[in-house]
């Protein structure tokens, strides 16, 4: 008998992971990515999964799921929670990929580490049923750590797993969590911790003007990279229409850097070391040449203002690199309010 795990990396899911293991079922664990939380795991992925069959003797794989996230967050069915968080359509889609994997695998059933009423959007009773049966996963998804207080799932029914030594948590207190921890020998897990960037007030803000149409491109058009970029450094719109993204330390200009595609522009201070910039689409989301140059020139300016203040000079000269040429420019800070009035 074998079962798919929805894995977050936070304590439930490790619990109930540990708790159908115990009865003896094989638990394939399955964590997915997406731009919007733990993407940074695919960076070290061989070693995040063998850190977590050591740490927990949970075997673990991870999948990126972010394409198909990007398309389901332009219009999530059942909307967004308090900021920009589509959770109910977010956990629909990772269990209908997870049943897909159950099917792949040879596995009879889905567990994940959901409690009941733990989360006011997504884990209602009512929410948890519409989740099931949207995902197309009704009676073959268990979430162990609450099974005594939902219905009997197939897994129970049929005996495969033994109902009576399952889970009956409710609400957002922690202690039966730790109680079970204690009783499975975990000691090292991690804290609840906000790790998806959609529930963030502030990042939330920013995504939903992106998605309402603030950038020179549509929102249904942006990439994987585009939303890495979201969540890097100072934002800002200019008024020609373009997208400026400006490091504030050596790691966020390393990773613009990275981040940087053959149509942007990317610009730096020529003398000295200062923020990078990226004018996002710099060659192609300009419809006239004087709009893409005034933009430009802005950039440089705003390179100025965020580069540390000595030696000051009425006008820098900033590097421009676009479309394979360096374009020199000469800039001076714009003032604060100006600043001010072009951020994202
Ligand atoms: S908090 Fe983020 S990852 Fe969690 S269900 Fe909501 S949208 Fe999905």
């Amino acid at each position: 008998m074998k079962a798919v795990a929805l894995y977050s990396g936070g304590l439930d899911s490790i619990l109930a992971c540990r708790m159908i293991m115990y009865q003896g079922i094989e638990v394939l664990a399955t964590q997915f990515v997406t731009p919007f939380f733990l993407h940074h795991l695919l960076d070290n992925k061989e070693f995040y999964c063998q850190k977590v069959a050591d740490q927990y003797g949970i075997t673990l794989r991870l999948e990126d799921i972010s394409h198909n996230y990007l398309h389901m967050l332009q219009r999530p069915a059942h909307g967004f929670g308090k900021n920009f968080n589509p959770c109910i359509d977010c956990k629909i889609l990772m269990m209908r990929r997870a049943r897909q994997i159950m099917e792949e695998v040879g596995a009879s059933f889905l567990i994940s580490g959901e409690v009941l009423r733990q989360r006011p959007m997504s884990q209602r009773r009512d929410t948890l049923a519409v989740i099931e049966r949207d995902a197309g996963v009704r009676g073959i998804l268990l979430r162990p750590l609450s099974a005594k207080r939902l219905n009997p799932t197939l897994p129970e029914v049929n005996g495969w797993v033994r109902r009576e030594e399952l889970g009956d948590l409710s609400g957002r207190g922690r202690s039966g969590q730790i109680a079970l921890a204690k009783e499975y020998g975990i000691t090292d897990y991690p804290m609840p911790a906000g790790g998806c960037i959609l529930t963030d007030p502030i990042q939330g803000r920013r995504l939903r003007k992106v998605h309402d149409g603030a950038l020179p491109f549509a929102a249904a058009t942006m990439t994987v990279t585009d939303f890495h970029l979201l969540q890097l450094g100072r934002q800002f719109l200019l008024p020609g229409g373009g997208w400026l993204i400006l490091g504030r330390d050596e790691k966020e200009n390393n990773r613009i850097e990275n981040l940087a595609e053959a149509d942007d522009a990317c610009l730096r201070l020529e003398a000295r070391p200062g923020p990078t910039a990226l004018l996002r689409r710099a060659s192609t989301c300009y419809k006239d040449e004087s709009a893409r140059n005034d933009d430009l020139q802005r950039a440089a300016g705003l390179v100025v203002r965020y580069a540390r203040k000595e030696p000051l000079r009425p006008e820098t000269l900033v590097r421009c690199l676009l479309a394979g040429a360096v374009i020199p420019l000469k800039a001076s800070a714009p003032d604060d309010e100006i600043c001010q009035s072009w951020m994202l």
